[in-house]
């Protein structure tokens, strides 16, 4: 019920289940599985406060934030937009509406804010977390996870648990202690560096995508946090980043070409990796569930991994309350997280990855051709249909290795 308990229960407090990571995906699943019934749950976090250091770009769309019971607030939207504007590398561009554009556009959040936030909503249905908590080991007897090794400040302990769920990230190692999977591959994976910049001059009404060899298989955003302030970063596969150059000399190269840009003052820096993987093949084993950036449902096209996560976060939440309960967490029973996360979420993953795989074979040229094709469009909808039909009505060449896909 607290943010931070005075007297850690280390050593022979059971749990209903244990959550490790309070990122927001974490927090939120705790809050629902509390909500759905399970009295005592704790959520561990390695670092000394939750939010904090920020690692994201923080656009996010948030059209579902009623279904995941979260009240818009000023304290944590940092900005609102009205749509994306998407750039090819010769200057072409496209407008596209929030309403169409996706899970990353609508509003730029304050990250720190909002995961305190979420890990407020949890504490008001009774979870426990416990900070600078450092899961170190996942401990299985006959094949069923039955808690985490775990240190805190020197000190190192076991918690217990019926269930436990792996909220720990990108760079989740529960997923891998338990034998969930490999390491992603590193054509799999998005090398991310982001300035927050301010006095700088853009226009702050829209995210804005640039396309093509400026982040080789990704792009640069700028993501507005006020009138003259942006978090301007970008994401290039991993594999193509040969030595001569890092993904902050791209952006510096970036900057420096944009006027508006290259007289602002850095206020932060971040750099991070992302998951742009298929789903995994299973996400659970007897006593664990992973959810989140843990569970790779980041969207491989555009690295946004909020929405995603927060959507499996309420089953998750949901459906680990009823195995808890009806006390039967073997994988067998937890299928049906898997079952409804993978209704909710996987086919527009496996989508989005083999469109990710095709784009980042895409020269410059191919870029300026699509986004003046789709520049006089009426874009009313963003399937990958539908854009395919209107890049084939100018350039019926450039769909032909798309259409696989359809
Ligand atoms: C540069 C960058 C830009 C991004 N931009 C966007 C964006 O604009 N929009 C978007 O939707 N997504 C974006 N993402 C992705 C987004 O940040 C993630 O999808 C999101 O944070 C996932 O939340 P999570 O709770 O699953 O994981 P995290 O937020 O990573 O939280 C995991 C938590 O687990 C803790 N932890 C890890 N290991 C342990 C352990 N062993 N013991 C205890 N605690 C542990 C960590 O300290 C952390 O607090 C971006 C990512 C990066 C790197």
């Amino acid at each position: 019920m607290s943010i931070e308990s005075e007297e850690p229960p280390f050593d022979t407090e059971e749990y209903d289940l244990l959550v490790v990571g309070a990122g927001p995906i974490g927090s939120m699943t705790a809050r629902f599985a509390a909500r759905n019934g399970l009295d005592k749950v704790l959520v561990i976090e390695k670092r000394q406060e939750i939010g904090t250091p920020v690692r994201c770009a923080e656009g996010v769309s948030i059209s579902w934030f009623d279904e995941l019971d979260i009240e818009e607030s000023e304290d944590f939207i940092k900005s609102k937009v009205l749509g994306a504007k998407l750039y090819s590398p010769a200057g072409n561009t496209v407008t596209i509406g929030k309403e169409i554009a996706g899970d990353e556009v609508g509003a730029v959040l304050e990250r720190d804010i909002f995961d305190k936030r979420v890990a407020m909503m949890a504490a008001e249905e009774d979870v426990d977390f416990m900070l600078k908590t450092q899961a170190r080991d996942v401990m299985i007897e006959d094949g069923k996870v039955v808690g985490v090794k775990a240190s805190r400040m020197g000190e190192s302990f076991e918690i217990y648990a019926d269930l436990v769920i792996g909220a720990d990230g990108f760079e989740s190692q529960i997923g891998r202690w338990a034998g969930i999977y490999d390491t992603i591959k590193p054509k799999n994976i998005m090398s991310c560096f982001q300035y927050r910049l301010t006095d700088i001059d853009y226009d702050p009404d829209y995210t804005h995508f640039y396309l093509g060899s400026d982040a080789p298989g990704g792009y640069v955003w700028i993501f507005p946090k006020g009138e003259r302030e942006a978090n301007v970063g970008l994401g290039i596969q991993l594999s193509q980043l040969d030595g001569s150059k890092t993904a902050k000399d791209y952006l510096d190269e970036f900057i420096d070409k944009h006027q508006g840009l290259k007289n602002g003052e850095t206020v932060d820096m971040v750099a991070g990796g992302v998951s742009v993987a298929p789903p995994p093949e299973s996400v659970c084993m007897d006593g664990l569930m992973l959810v989140g950036d843990a569970a790779r449902v980041v969207d491989p096209i555009t690295g946004g991994g909020i929405a995603n996560g927060m959507k499996q976060a309420k089953i998750a939440g949901e459906e680990a309350a009823e195995a808890v309960k009806k006390g039967k967490v073997d994988k067998k029973a937890l299928s049906r997280y898997e079952e409804r996360w993978r209704d909710r979420l996987e086919e527009k993953l496996w989508r989005n990855f083999m469109a990710k795989e095709k784009a980042v074979e895409l020269e410059d040229e191919e870029f300026d051709m699509i986004i003046d094709a789709l520049s006089d469009a009426d874009l009313s909808e963003l399937s990958t249909e539908s854009l395919l039909k209107k890049i084939g009505e100018k350039h019926p060449e450039m769909v032909e290795s798309f259409e696989e896909m359809l």
